[in-house]
């Protein structure tokens, strides 16, 4: 299988290529130039699967022949073996046609661990293989960071670099980045918030000699094989409350669209999903762009659900994509007047983003409240992000089964679940002495060059 850009003249490369290289030379993002499909017997024939199965089948016509069927298969099985859940995306109900998909059991807490811990296994076998290294470099809003570095920390042939907005993670999210001692990882909280940070790592990878000399890697929700594991997760749901034999609609909450535009990626395979509802927090660009067809920046206001905080949805590039025909000159188009402050979506490409796309938005109270309310009448302990999409998923609800993404631990998010709930969530035993670990991070200032500079340094040492 081929990928290609989304904003059409950067080369076509292979899966690994794409894996490994992360943002186009285009400044657009890879997408495979075909959606394979799944017949409905090949689905119903998954039903009761373990996770691994069905995560190999799944992926391995993206994946074509970079890994040999039992390579990959072990690469599977590394990466989900350190989950603290058997089922490893366990589903639980919260009442009549709404289920609850618990995403949080990874050894970050987030479900950016899903993909991340086999983009680890994955890097590692590919390099290894071709005797290279690499740099990784990622912008974070707290949980990309926290699960890149456990997924690559103490691996040889790569080193890693985590930019978050100074101040603006939760304390468990920065303690999970900066207390690993491996020297191969490195914890860096830059002056800005994260639409600054997401800015400086892709202009470092348009700066094409830098992006060389160190061979820069990313692992942003722009790496297609981020977008992919996720993948999978929405067929094993979908299966357990019934698909294919029946529809099932999907709420997700929502920062830089990786994780619904998987759910986008299902459907496309033939997974019987009804409507995927995007819910965003009180920075609800997608909400307003889904409502009215015009992307428009505003600002970004800090919030209860700091992971989707997020002005400029990165992975929503590959939806217009789509949405346009697969016409990339347009999509470049729209990208140019994004830095202006926005752009209108054509009349016909936002049709196509409303036959799939439904959306809500929860404000910082109705967030709380769900919070509470959730735990009252469920017991379930929703972090704040699990919270927004609870609380949307509520009036997006009809006789066709709804599962909501759990996509953070609540343990994550200690201070806003004990303001909603008077109780103070538990890490889980493995991660007690988080808050006893010396930490170690770097404070710079949104300066590209010197950011360079840095990261030039660390690597040769
Ligand atoms: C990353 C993240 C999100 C948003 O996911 P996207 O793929 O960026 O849309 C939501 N909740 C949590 C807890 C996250 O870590």
């Amino acid at each position: 299988m081929k990928y290609v850009s989304t904003r059409g003249t950067a080369p076509t490369l292979t899966f690994e290529e794409a894996m490994l290289t992360g943002l186009a030379r285009d400044g657009g993002l890879y997408v495979p130039d075909e959606i394979p499909t799944l017949s409905h017997a090949q689905i119903a024939a998954m039903s009761g699967l373990s996770y691994e199965e069905i995560a190999f089948q799944i992926m391995k016509p993206f994946v074509g022949d970079t890994f040999s069927d039992a390579e990959f298969q072990t690469l599977i099985a590394n990466a989900y073996a350190g989950f603290g859940h058997a089922a490893r995306a366990p589903l639980v109900q919260l009442g009549p046609q709404h289920y609850l998909l618990e995403l949080f059991h990874g050894p970050t807490l987030a479900f950016k661990d899903f993909a991340m811990q086999l983009i680890g296994q994955m890097f590692q076998a590919a390099l290894k293989r071709n005797g290279k290294r690499v740099t990784i470099v990622g912008a974070t809003s707290g949980d990309t960071g926290s699960a890149a570095i456990e997924a690559f920390r103490g691996l040889d042939a790569v080193d890693v670099f985590i930019l978050y907005p100074h101040g603006r993670v939760s304390e468990v999210q920065r303690r999970q980045m900066t207390t690993p001692s491996e020297s191969n990882v490195h914890a860096i909280a830059l002056d800005g918030d994260f639409d600054d940070c997401q800015a400086v790592v892709k202009d470092m990878f348009n700066d094409f000699d830098f992006r060389d000399e160190v061979a820069l890697a990313g692992v942003n929700s722009i790496n297609w094989a981020r977008v992919l594991a996720q993948v999978v997760y929405y067929f094993t749901s979908a299966l357990s409350v019934g698909a294919p034999d029946r529809q099932v609609s999907f709420t997700v909450p929502t920062g830089n669209f990786g994780d619904i535009f998987a759910g986008y990626i299902a459907k496309k395979m033939g997974l019987s999903i009804d409507k995927l509802v995007v819910a965003t927090n009180q920075n609800d660009i997608l909400h307003r762009t889904l409502e009215t067809g015009a992307y428009t920046k505003e600002g970004v206001t800090p919030s209860i659900s700091p992971s989707m905080d997020i002005q400029v949805s990165s992975n929503f590039e590959r939806a217009l994509f789509d949405a346009y025909d697969r016409d990339g000159a347009a999509v470049a188009q729209q990208m140019d007047d994004l830095k202006s402050g926005g752009f209108e979506i054509s009349q016909g490409a936002y049709g196509v983003l409303q036959d799939i796309y439904a959306s809500g938005r929860a404000s910082e109270e109705e967030t709380s409240a769900q919070i509470k309310t959730s735990l009252a009448g469920t017991g379930e302990l929703l972090c704040p992000h699990s919270a927004v999409g609870v609380h949307v998923a509520m009036d997006h609800q009809s006789a066709t089964p709804m599962i909501t993404l759990a996509t953070a631990h609540p343990a994550k998010f200690p201070d806003a679940v004990e303001a909603a709930t008077g109780q103070r969530p538990d890490l889980p035993s493995c991660m007690a002495d988080l808050y006893d670990r010396p930490e170690r991070v770097t404070r710079v200032a949104n300066d590209l060059s010197a950011i360079e500079t840095l990261i030039r340094e660390r690597i040769k040492t």
